[in-house]
């Protein structure tokens, strides 16, 4: 039998897996499909507005009130667990302090801030000038609305990564893991590169950590890789990481199949239902992390009369009617992605073996406070912990 059984392959499941995996616990990790790397920008956002501008996340962590995920972890397990990450990643992957944002450009010019980002993209933090560089056949880097919002010189480069009409970052990505193309492509950069202190390029320098650096040597120049929309490059640089060092620690993987429900045992899960081929496959463990995210991945389900439901446990949410939760505009507040579930400070939930991770738990618009993937990994790193002190 497994010892425990996570669900979810994203930046929460996959920290609890690897964190439970490395401290020798028995590990099979389920989900039905990839999880929010793939989308990401490759970075751990920790906390960026509160609503204003955060400089120390953890500082502004420790103003927040009861309700906000946070405020139940406090400062010191944020801290713990985010630099937990970066340590067991390594400098090649992951750099930052959790208690200090960096500011780096996205594609369309604008400053974001994150707590830790890849090597190859802080030299854009701070800089005293930027020049750009865009490649004719990639659509997603939007060359000239980029330097226009930063007022900085840009240039082009007519070089696909493939013989095809457009490239994609992925295409390019794989193209220059091979040194003859990345001579080429180096070359063609510093021809073509304007002044500026620091050439922003798009986050497409090869698909392994540490590729870049050969770039930015041929090129002779500091660089920056600025993120671009999924499927993003150095989101799956951290995901495979991840997962690698989890097979690596003895963990086992399903991916592609659904878990559509539980058998429980007085106050315990006593096993998941995993959707397979003409049935379904009971998945029986000690203890259970549900990680599935929030409504963004489906685990949350809204039905045609605003009914909000959690499929798999029925665990209970903070609301079960979503008419009146969703704000007037794009822009402004909508209560029901704050919807979720409320977890006990070992992060469990309803069962007494059952421990939540990520989007699932209630209280936090991540994507406009720029929380979620600080959110996901702490709240990992605690369901992690829960267990491990559980079985000592
Ligand atoms: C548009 C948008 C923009 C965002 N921008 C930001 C941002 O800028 N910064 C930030 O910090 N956060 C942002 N977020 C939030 C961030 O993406 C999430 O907080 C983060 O991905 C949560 O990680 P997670 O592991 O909890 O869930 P996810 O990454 O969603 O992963 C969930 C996993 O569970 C699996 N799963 C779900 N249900 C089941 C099931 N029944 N059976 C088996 N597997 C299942 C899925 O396949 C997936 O693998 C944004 C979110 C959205 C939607």
């Amino acid at each position: 039998m497994n010892d425990v059984v996570v669900i979810g392959l994203g930046p929460a499941g996959l920290s609890a897996a690897l964190r439970l995996a490395e401290s020798g616990r028995r590990v099979l990790l389920v989900a039905k499909g990839e999880g929010g790397f793939q989308l990401s920008q490759g970075t751990i956002d920790v906390f960026g507005y509160a609503p204003q501008p955060v400089t120390d996340p953890l500082a502004a962590i420790g103003e927040l009130t009861n309700g906000h995920p946070y405020a139940q972890l406090g400062a010191g397990r944020v801290r713990d667990a985010v630099s937990w990450l970066r340590d067991v990643l390594g400098e090649e992957l992951l750099v930052g302090d959790p208690g200090r944002n960096y500011w780096l450009p996205t594609a369309l010019g604008a400053m974001r801030p994150t707590a830790l980002a890849q090597p190859s993209m802080v030299a854009a933090h701070q800089a005293a000038s930027y020049a750009v560089v865009g490649f004719r056949q990639l659509k997603d880097y939007p060359t000239a609305l980029l330097a226009g919002n930063l007022g900085c010189p840009f240039a082009w480069v007519d070089l696909p990564a493939r013989r095809e009409a457009d490239s994609s970052a992925l295409s390019y990505a794989r193209a220059l893991e091979d040194p003859a193309y990345a001579k080429q492509f180096s070359a063609a950069v510093a021809a073509a590169a304007p002044e500026g202190d620091v050439l922003l390029l798009p986050a497409m320098l090869g698909v392994r950590p540490g590729s870049w650096r050969r770039i930015a040597d041929q090129v002779g120049r500091p660089i920056a890789e600025v993120p671009l929309q999924p499927p993003s490059v150095p989101g799956i640089r951290l995901h495979d990481a991840l997962l690698a060092r989890f097979k690596a620690a003895g963990g086992r993987v399903i991916i592609g199949s659904r878990v559509v429900g539980c058998r429980t045992d007085g106050d315990k899960v006593a096993s998941v239902r995993l959707a397979v081929a003409g049935g379904t496959r009971d998945l029986r463990a000690s203890d259970f992390v549900f990680a599935p995210g929030g409504f963004a991945s489906g685990s949350i389900a809204v039905d045609s009369y605003g009914t909000i439901t959690e499929p798999v446990f029925g665990l209970p949410l903070t609301a079960t009617n979503a008419h009146e939760l969703i704000g007037p505009d794009y822009w402004a507040p909508h209560p029901l992605f704050e919807v979720g579930v409320k977890v006990d400070d070992a992060g469990r939930a309803r069962y007494d073996n059952l421990y939540l991770a990520g989007d699932i738990i209630a209280g936090a618009e991540r994507w406009r406070e720029k929380s979620g993937e600080g959110i996901a990994v702490a709240t990992a790193f605690r369901a992690a912990e829960s267990i491990m002190g559980g079985q000592a």
